[in-house]
Parts: structure tokens; sequence; C-alpha cells
């Protein structure tokens, strides 16, 4: 069987670095590992719309930068198709069938779109489209028939409705479908990195983010003003690292190599850790250390988006390269898909001649 990666993202802003350590690093690996037969990056602007309805503009604007963001971080459009989701209308239709095969309480218990709909003060007004979009998501994964899904883990959820949907189409309508494989972050501080605030998750709703373009400027306030350890008010004091925001973006980012180029002074990131909590190392210094980090992870990635930059006409082609390709794949499976529904009437001739025979016949015995 081939193994087929889909994953993506809303084009509600740029990316920040959640999106890096929970997805984006991963596929670039991937990408790079030559194991895959196909690599699908979806732009989801139909699903953005679903909580922003009435602001186009913003997922008009976004879309470039997103594609802007994926090129910079080192995704090779040779080896993925970047793709744009309203593009391809066969998405919606297997949407439309999907809605069949899962019932209102099941999407109602899925953890992800509550927290989203409590996010949004959605609670008594949730647009139906909105409160769908984990349908949308199973039929994006599968009209592909992705083997393999690199995601953050609040994607948890959506793989598991997936598979029963796909489970529940197959068993009524024949083995066309692939039941995906969810691949998480290995690092565990990965799997929802929180935002510079401390909160749950780094979100662009949420503007707790550090972008994958800031400038160095940006980037040096935004560490600074990072949540750390609010009892540890003087440096000999111990610090915790239980909800430190500095030590869980160190655990996602740090590797042996950055002390000896950043910090000599330490062999690793326990050696840190052990200072800390025993007190007398203070924030600044964790801070600077951080700084530097990021400055070395995201300055290849600014390198690489100004050259982007320069031939906008350039970036829009291959998205629509990416999206033609993706649109030939949408077809063949939205056949096979019509064909195991019975609804593939025009293609299938049998059907008519044998209907034709069935009134010939009926209609002389009378
Ligand atoms: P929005 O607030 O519009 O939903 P978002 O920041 O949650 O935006 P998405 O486009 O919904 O971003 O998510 C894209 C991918 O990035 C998903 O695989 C998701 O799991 C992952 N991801 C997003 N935020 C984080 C995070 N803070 N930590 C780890 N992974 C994340
Ligand atoms: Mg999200």
């Amino acid at each position: 069987m081939s193994k087929i990666i889909l994953t993506g993202d809303r084009p509600t802003g740029k990316l920040h670095i959640g999106h890096y350590v929970g997805s984006l690093r991963r596929r670039v690996e991937l990408q790079n590992s030559g194991e895959y037969d196909k690599i699908f990056i979806m732009i989801a602007d139909a699903q953005a719309l679903t909580d922003n309805a009435d602001n186009p503009e913003k997922i008009r604007q976004n879309l470039i930068e997103v594609t802007l963001d994926y090129l910079a971080a080192g995704i090779d459009p040779e080896k993925c198709n970047i793709f744009v989701q309203s593009a391809i209308p066969e998405l919606t239709e297997l949407t439309f069938y999907y809605m069949n095969l899962v019932t209102v309480s099941r999407v109602q218990r899925n953890p992800t779109v509550k927290s989203e709909i409590q996010a949004r003060n959605f609670e008594a007004n949730i647009p139906v489209g909105f409160f769908c979009y984990p349908i949308s998501q199973a039929a994006d994964i599968t009209l592909f028939k992705a083997t393999t899904v690199p995601v953050g883990e609040d994607q948890k959820p959506m793989l598991e409705q997936t598979n029963e949907i796909v489970r529940r189409f197959n068993n009524i309508y024949g083995e066309i479908m692939v039941e995906p494989n969810i691949l998480l972050p290995e690092n565990s501080a990965c799997l929802r990195l929180p935002g510079t605030d401390g909160k749950a998750k780094m979100s662009k709703s949420l503007g707790n983010c550090i972008y994958l373009s800031d400038s160095p400027k940006e980037l040096k306030t935004k560490v600074n003003s990072m949540y750390t350890d609010p009892e540890h008010i003087h440096i000999e004091q111990p610090g915790h690292l239980e909800g430190n925001t500095v030590f869980t973006y160190l655990d996602a980012f740090c590797l042996d190599s950055d002390f000896e180029k950043f910090l000599p002074d330490y062999k690793n990131l326990q050696e840190l850790k052990d200072h800390y909590t025993r007190g007398g190392l203070g924030d600044g210094t964790c801070k600077k250390f951080l700084l530097n980090i990021l400055n070395d992870r995201l300055e290849p990635m600014r390198q690489r988006r100004k050259v982007y930059e320069q031939d906008i006409e350039g970036v829009y082609d291959i998205l629509r390269r990416g999206t033609e390709e993706a649109r030939k794949v949408a077809q063949e499976t939205i056949k096979e898909v019509r064909h195991a529904m019975r609804i593939d009437y025009f293609d299938d001739k049998e059907l008519i001649s044998t209907q034709a025979k069935y009134f010939k016949e009926k209609n002389n015995i009378k």
C-alpha cells in the first residue's frame, strides 16, 4: 500500500512556533526521509471560514502568509503538494455524504470541538459549518487516502472520528477508504506548545504567539516578557519548572550542542534545570539562552522567506500547481465513492440497459 501524508493549517494567521514543533518540523523531516509516496499539505481556507464567515479578507490575506511560512520552514514544493482546500469541490461533496454517517451527539462529544466552541463564545450560536468541521476534516484526510497524519495533540479526536467514519463507510459501501494513523510529536513539550503568556495552547486566535517570521527585535520583546515562575522573585530562590514556559520552550527546542554555542557553563538542559530548581539561576540567563536558540532556528527561515517574498507570482504558481495535482487525485477517489454509493447513474451503462430491458419486458407482458 502507498504511504501517503496529509496535513494542513487554517489560514487564520501566520504560522507560529507551536505549529513548527507540533507538525511543521516533522513534515520537513518526513519529506526529506524519502519514505512517502505522496505528501499533501492543505491550506484549509474553507475550514477557516467556518468561524470567520464575516472576515473573508483575513483568510484571503493569510493564504499567502501560510504558504510563505511553509516554504520558509523548508517544505519543498518539488516533494510536496501544497494545495488550497476550497479549490477542491470533491471535498465538499464527500463531506456531505459523510454527514449521514455521524450523529450530532457524536460531534458534540468531540473534546476539541467542545473547547473551541467555548473559546469562541459560540455556546448559544454555533454555525452549522463550524460544528461539522470534524466531518469535513475526515473528508480532507480520506479523499487523498492518507495513511499518515502528522499533527499536534488537539487533532487526536479528529483522527478518532475520521477512523470511525472510514469504518462505517467501508462497512456499508465496500473497502474504499483508508484508516489513517496519527503521528504525534515524540517530545511531550511539543504536543501542545503553550503560549508566551503560559496559557494552555499557543494559538493564532489567542494572540500569544511567536511567529516564524518575527524579526529578531520582535522575538526579543516576546521572550523577555514570557511567563516563568511567579514565585521566583530573587535569583537565589529555588525556581519551579512546572508551567514555566521558558523551560517548556527549551524542552521543545534545545539541543546539547546549543550549550557549547550559547551557554558553555552547562553541559545539557538537565544541568540547567537542576541549577534553576536549586536556586541561584536567574530567569534572565534562561531567557537569553532561549532567545539565542530561537534566533538560531528562525534565522534560516527568515532568509528563505525573504527570497520567496521577492517572487510572489511564483509562490501563487506553486499553489496553483499543487492544487491541480491534488484535484486529479480527488476526482479519482470521488469516482470510486460515487460508484460504491450507487450514485454513478450516468457512468453505469449496465444500469441503463438492464432497466431499459426490465421496463420493456414489463410493458410487453401487460
Ligand atoms: P486557530 O486558532 O485558527 O485554530 P491554530 O493556531 O490552532 O489556529 P491550526 O491551523 O488550527 O492552528 O493548526 C494547524 C496544526 O498545528 C495542527 O496540526 C495543530 O495540531 C498544530 N498546532 C497548532 N497549535 C499548536 C500548538 N500550540 N502546539 C502544537 N501543535 C499545534
Ligand atoms: Mg486550531
